[in-house]
């Protein structure tokens, strides 16, 4: 294999024998270590992955039926179980703890002959936008190594971004898969809440957590969807709506009616490099004939609130599990139950997620429940309300996907406030349960990725894809 292009192109080469399954894997073997430096992957699969290629190269050269994902070689950020494999959440809280069932999204990867090639860094428990906050050191950005990737799934974006494997799996609670897409120049989505099975990913905040795609292409990510999605009896929240074959529908054929939020626009933390291409972009869809229009959502600075008192609540209590009694790590030096806790919790969670932990507590506790967590429910509400309002108007929403490009490594390390600003435009979407991508719009001056990120309906994945598709090529 020469380049990696997309999968069906993958797949043909490989049915023409032009080389074998196991030389793409050593292709990629190859790649992670010369890029060892990035920081990607925390655990690589290397003998399994090449035993997994002989066994489909022998399927393929017996004739027997080959999964729809043969041969796609693919990385999984270090939130998903997966049997027999240690999983950390890039949490030193987590050491030496090993799965013992694989999640539906994994499985259904490897029922359709994916191979899994590792497990990839990330901000732990998925909490963050740099992926700073890894107990395992960052990940680099691989188009210039003084800058973040982005977060919380950073290293699944640089992995896909420097070619250490096809597409990556990732979550996305707040905008960790588009987010870091964005910073990293690729493909990625977070599908509709309830489109994914979350049964084997280790839970951030419940209502919001969402597993979603990166890739090189608009069309490796549709089919990578098709075959995680859908119906699934091990978690009661996923959609029995049917899976559509998204890849097989990437047309675009009729005009489309387009909003633009003007305060995402007008915002002042916006880079005037993203602003211009973002409303570029916009004239473009306009001289093509789509009808383009600006909307006011005055409650765009109520979402990261209501966002950040959510999810550290569903945190505080998601993360109480984690006390040195059944996972990972129990400090040494504890003397009984009540130390052992304490000492455990203190010393093997990192600064973001016990803030994150103390934060949730602080917002659920008796006083102020109804001031903070109940307020912040009805906030959800009338924000997914009146996006879904805006959305049975327009098909589309178009905004820039991150107020900046990416920025340096530790810029942003002692300001959590600043931190969380990253998520400004990325959280409606989670708020608000709708599917949405982010596809690369160009570079800045410093020639680092830009990202467009476009929202829909609920269940609208098919049209999302066809847009980007469509935007992509244009
Ligand atoms: N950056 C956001 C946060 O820190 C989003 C995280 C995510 O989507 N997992 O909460």
């Amino acid at each position: 294999m020469e380049a990696y292009h997309s999968l069906t192109l993958l797949q043909q080469e490989l049915k023409q024998e032009k080389y074998s399954l196991k030389s793409v894997v050593e292709h990629y073997l190859k790649q992670i270590e010369e890029q060892k430096d990035l920081n990607v992957f925390l655990e690589v699969y290397a003998t399994e992955a090449l035993a997994k290629a002989d066994e489909l190269q022998q399927k393929l050269d017996t004739a027997k039926p080959l999964g729809k994902l043969f041969g796609l070689v693919i990385g999984i950020k270090d939130v998903l179980v997966h049997q027999n494999h240690k999983v950390r959440s890039a949490s030193k809280i987590l050491e030496g703890f090993e799965s013992q069932f694989t999640g539906t999204a994994v499985q259904r990867l490897l029922d359709e002959d994916a191979i899994i090639i590792g497990a990839q860094n990330c901000d732990e428990f998925a909490m963050g936008s740099s992926n700073e906050n890894s107990a395992f050191g960052p990940t680099l950005n691989a188009a210039d190594n003084s800058r973040v990737p982005g977060g919380s799934s950073g290293a699944s974006a640089v992995a896909v971004q420097a070619g250490l494997c096809m597409a990556s799996l990732g979550t996305d609670t707040g905008g960790s898969v588009r987010q870091p897409a964005a910073f990293c120049g690729v493909v990625g989505i977070k599908p509709t809440y309830s489109r994914v099975s979350r049964y084997g990913l280790i839970a951030f905040a419940s209502s919001f957590d969402c597993i979603g795609i990166f890739s090189n292409n608009v069309e490796d990510n549709a089919r990578i969807l098709e075959v995680i999605a859908g119906h699934d009896e091990y978690d009661s929240t996923v959609s029995k709506e049917e899976v559509p074959a998204y890849s097989d529908n990437l047309q675009l054929n009729k005009k489309m009616k387009i909003a633009y939020i003007k305060e995402t626009l007008e915002n002042e933390a916006l880079q005037s490099e993203i602003k211009e291409a973002t409303l570029s972009k916009l004239e473009w869809l306009k001289k093509e004939g789509h009808q383009v229009e600006e909307v006011t959502f005055p409650h765009l600075d109520y979402v990261l609130p209501t966002y950040y008192i959510l999810t550290t609540a569903e945190a505080s209590t998601n993360l109480s599990r984690f006390d040195g009694v059944r996972y990972g790590y129990r400090a040494p030096e504890a003397h009984n139950m009540e130390s052992m806790y304490k000492l455990s919790r203190s010393q093997g969670f990192g600064e973001e997620v016990k803030r994150r932990i103390m934060l949730g507590t602080f917002v659920l506790s008796a006083s102020y429940f109804d001031a903070y967590y109940t307020k912040a429910q009805k906030v959800r509400r009338i924000i997914r309300d009146e996006t879904r309002e805006m959305l049975s108007e327009y098909d589309f929403i178009v905004m820039p996907t991150t107020p900046t490009t990416a920025f340096p490594l530790g810029a942003n390390r002692d300001n959590p406030a600043e931190m969380y600003l990253e998520d400004i435009f990325t959280v409606q979407a989670n708020v608000s349960g709708i599917p949405a991508i982010s596809i690369p719009n160009g570079v800045d001056d410093q020639n680092l990725p830009i990202g467009l990120q476009i929202m829909t309906d609920v269940f609208k994945e098919s049209e999302l894809y066809s847009f980007a598709e469509y935007l992509m090529q244009s």
